[in-house]
């Protein structure tokens, strides 16, 4: 007797969005975009949202985008920056927002982590770095890319303040309490490899709380490797991993997770359908 074919798995995942990676710094890391983006296609990872920081980057990111179909570009301005940009250096930042292919503001946010020794700016001037982002985002009619690192009072305050058109919190770090606190503004909870990770209590609760249609996935590659690769070098090609964890906490196929998520994503970004 011949066995059927087998059943296609039909909770395998579709191609889904990497909704933010530095394809930059990847390279630094040794791992060229041409290459890391063949690697993605292969593991379903289509399309990437890269984030550039200033416009040096955003000019080389959108070169980058030019020649990589599936990839798409954020330009902001690091929120421990010592300053926020000039009046040359915005409208060389809103000249950039211009290109089709820039499709947000970011990432921009606050970041209150204090290493002993490590890079930081006092909290007015990263405020006023993250308020003439969000009046650039304004002017442009783009969304921002959010980096809250314990930070999350300070960063809505500064959002309601200045509400954008679309926001995305990127890798997402509080709990239920702030996804609750995100959703009634419509604002998209992007989850990271630190997911993956074993301490991610409060992080997996956040999960199973945000609301259909608020939902994305993201590698923040180079940084942030999912298990079983942590502390490796990461890269766009890993987000099945994170992909596969957000379904399961969530009780849903991975496949269902990867069509919303992507639409989500097309939708806050503008991109085009596939
Ligand atoms: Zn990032």
């Amino acid at each position: 007797m011949t066995r059927p074919p087998a059943e296609p798995d039909r909770c395998a995942p579709g191609p889904v969005i990497d909704s933010h990676c530095h394809l930059l710094a990847l390279a630094e890391q040794g791992l060229p975009p041409a290459q890391a983006l063949a690697r993605a296609r292969a593991a379903g990872v289509e399309r990437v949202v890269t984030i550039a920081d200033g416009v040096g980057e955003g000019a080389r990111s959108l070169a980058l985008a030019e020649r990589h179909p599936g990839v798409f570009v954020a330009i902001g301005w690091e929120p421990r920056a010592p300053a926020p940009p000039d009046d040359q250096q915005l409208a060389a930042l809103a000249e950039l927002l211009q290109h089709p292919r820039a499709v947000a503001v970011g990432e921009v946010g606050l970041d209150y982590h204090r290493p002993p020794g490590g890079r930081t700016a006092p909290d007015a001037t990263q405020r006023a770095t993250l308020r003439a982002m969000l009046d650039l985002a304004r002017t442009a009619g783009k969304p921002v890319v959010v980096h809250d690192r314990l930070a999350h009072d300070a960063v809505l305050e500064e959002l309601d303040a200045r509400p954008p058109v679309g926001v995305v919190m990127h890798c997402f770090s509080g709990g239920p309490a702030l996804v609750r606190a995100c959703a009634e503004r419509g604002f998209v909870c992007s989850f990271a490899g630190t997911v993956t990770f074993r301490n991610a209590g409060e992080l997996r609760l956040a999960v199973r709380a945000v609301p259909a249609g608020l939902l994305a996935v993201e590698t923040d590659a180079p940084f942030l490797a999912p298990e079983p690769h942590r502390g490796r070098r990461n890269e766009p090609a890993l987000l099945p991993a994170t992909l596969a964890l957000v379904a399961a906490l969530r009780g849903e196929c991975p496949d269902t997770v990867a069509r919303a998520t992507t639409a989500t994503v097309e939708a806050l970004f503008g991109l085009p359908p596939l």
